[in-house]
């Protein structure tokens, strides 16, 4: 997960920091601008996916337990090893803490993370037969596991959209985009499920979070080139990107036509894999 990104145990025990759902449009309208621009996603950013390395839901589990303020491909880095010594549930349970600390220093945090991968297993082998259970439900009682976590394990791992993962970069892209203007991330989550079609619950964050990372940067958004620019009203922009597509907007003959053009997508289309680091 990026570093900016909150532990999903506080996101889930955090408040709402906003008033409810302010948005002035209809419900109609809503949903008509959530399936836009999942639509719209789709189109720029079809090969979005996870970015963690995972063989097995368990795999993935222990993988995005690790991701939490860590980067994806620092991740990547350390699972071989952690998998090759302790390859399933039961034999990471009665793991050394110490040993675990070892293996995964380098993802930070590496004290509270190796708590929460042995008291994970322990639950798993405790409760559920060493496998990892498919309700959110089941999933969120494990340490280290919140709603985020539990969403991406049910989502990549089992292929059941049962909410849609909202890291940092989701929240800030979606409140720029007007689909949510909720602050924490379970109540973004609830405006973004009300209002994005479920087959693509899944891979909207995954493209948003590619977004996020080539071209809706945190501070210097590109919105002259965004293929998102002629369905977003651009919330919370920082003014200097809003006025540059404001120009580039004006009829032809008054201003200038961005390279690419805002409506074709200036932002190419994803052919591979693109590095990031954050939720998978
Ligand atoms: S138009 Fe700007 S603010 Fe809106 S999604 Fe694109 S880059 Fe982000």
């Amino acid at each position: 997960m990026n570093p900016s990104t909150p532990d999903p145990q506080r996101e889930q025990a955090e408040p709402a920091k906003t008033p409810p759902r302010a948005l002035q449009k209809s419900r109609k309208a809503r949903v008509g601008h959530g399936e836009s621009v999942a639509e719209r996603l789709s189109a720029l950013y079809p090969a979005s996916r996870c970015s963690l390395d995972f063989r097995s839901p368990l795999e993935l589990l222990l993988a995005t337990i690790l991701s939490a303020q860590c980067t994806d491909r620092r991740v990547n880095q350390v699972t071989p090893e952690l998998f090759r010594r302790w390859p399933t549930a039961a034999r990471l349970a009665a793991a050394r803490q110490e040993d675990v600390e070892e293996v995964i220093r380098s993802t930070g945090f590496f004290r509270a993370k190796a708590k929460n991968l042995l008291g994970c297993c322990q639950g798993l082998v405790e409760r559920h037969g060493g496998e990892v259970p498919v309700t959110l439900e089941e999933l969120v009682t494990l340490p280290g596991v919140g709603r985020k976590t539990a969403n991406v394990v049910l989502g990549v791992g089992f292929g059941r959209a049962e909410g849609i993962v909202v890291d940092t970069h989701v929240g800030r892209i979606c409140r720029r985009l007007d689909l949510t203007r909720r602050t924490d991330a379970v109540g973004a989550e609830r405006d973004l499920v009300a209002v994005v079609p479920r087959g693509q619950w899944i891979v909207f964050s995954h493209q948003l979070i590619d977004h996020g990372r080539a071209v809706c940067l945190a501070r210097r958004p590109r919105c002259a080139g965004c293929g998102l620019a002629d369905l977003c009203p651009q919330r919370g922009v920082p003014a200097a990107a809003g006025r540059q597509v404001a120009r580039r907007r004006t009829p032809a003959g008054h201003g200038k036509e961005p390279s690419g053009g805002v409506h074709s997508g200036g932002v190419r289309r994803q052919t591979g894999r693109t590095p990031r680091g954050n939720v998978p």
